[in-house]
């Protein structure tokens, strides 16, 4: 048996369909929604995810504001300019790329940004919101992974889904939202004992370590569904995932490539959260 591939792309190409759509809507009753992106410093991977996001922008009609500031900008500087954009009405989402030069307090720079226009969702009452299971915006890469899930109309309900990594951008969100679709949640880490007896438990697996071929066909049970979000490098220099997909392809029910499955989806949602950032000024 081989898994059906969730293609990420497809699906990241529908849901810039629907936004580029409803932006369309918004400007003729007058309201262009606005992005702000800040990069500080000259960070190469920075330059390139920024400069995709104003390109993702500008071909669905959301207006986007880059903003590329000196490595040496003081956190008060950067915080000044965010206090500036919380108060542009232009702007309906503010995001500021990580990683951040080591003299700033990333944590500090995230809280400074109003929660109203934190469309990556790092923002503490974001978060809190999606812990409790309020209305908020969730971090861009878990909420592409849960879009791909309702995309090939997987019921959550009573499954059980591990999720091997415990980050604030990807792990934890992850197991928030799915503990939100009534999935039983194990959250696995580098501290966890007998990995592959957990994970081979797993009806849905959600690997996002930065580890390569942390997750192989022994771990899988046959037919689960594995979403693949890592962003790693092979040998060859060629960008992979953490899952070894050449074996577990043949295991998994469902898979997600890399590249080509989480990567355009996490682009989207940013769309997404922008639009309803600024459908929420609309009203
Ligand atoms: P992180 O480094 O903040 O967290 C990694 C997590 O993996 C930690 O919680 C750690 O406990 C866990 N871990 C490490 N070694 C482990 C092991 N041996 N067994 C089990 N767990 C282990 O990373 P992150 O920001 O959450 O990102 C994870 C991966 O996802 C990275 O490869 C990153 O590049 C990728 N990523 C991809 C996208 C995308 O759009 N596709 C978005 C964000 C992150």
């Amino acid at each position: 048996m081989t898994a059906q591939r969730i293609d990420g792309n497809a699906l990241a190409r529908v849901t810039r369909e629907q936004v580029r759509a409803e932006v369309a809507t918004l400007k003729a009753r007058g309201l262009t929604p606005g992005l702000a992106v800040l990069l500080v410093g000259d960070d190469p991977a920075s330059q390139v995810y920024v400069r995709h996001k104003v390109a993702d922008s500008a071909e669905v009609g959301i207006h986007s504001l880059l903003e590329r500031l000196p490595a040496h900008t003081t956190q008060a500087e950067l915080l000044a300019r965010i206090e500036q954009l919380n108060a542009d009405r232009s702007i309906h989402g503010i995001l500021v790329q990580l990683p951040l030069p080591k003299h700033i307090d990333a944590q500090r720079v995230i809280e400074t940004i109003a929660p109203h226009k934190d469309v990556d969702g790092f923002h503490v009452a974001n978060a809190g919101a999606l812990a409790v299971g309020r209305p908020g915006f969730k971090p861009c890469t878990p909420y592409g992974c849960m879009k791909m899930l309702e995309h090939i109309g997987y019921s959550l309900r009573g499954k059980h889904a591990v999720v091997v990594g415990r980050s604030n951008i990807v792990g934890k969100p992850m197991a928030w939202m799915l503990l939100q679709a009534s999935a039983t949640v194990t959250v696995c880490h580098s501290a966890t004992a007998q990995l592959a007896t957990v994970v081979r438990q797993a009806d849905v697996i959600v690997a996002a370590t930065g580890i390569r071929n942390l997750i192989t066909a022994d771990m899988v049970a046959p037919g689960a569904v594995v979403i693949d979000v890592g962003m790693n490098r092979d040998d060859a220099g060629k960008l992979c995932g953490d899952v070894d997909f050449a074996t577990v392809q043949y295991k998994a029910g469902w898979i997600t490539p890399v590249p080509g499955g989480v990567g355009p989806m996490t682009r989207a949602m940013l769309l997404v959260n922008t639009l309803e950032a600024a459908q929420a000024a609309a009203t």
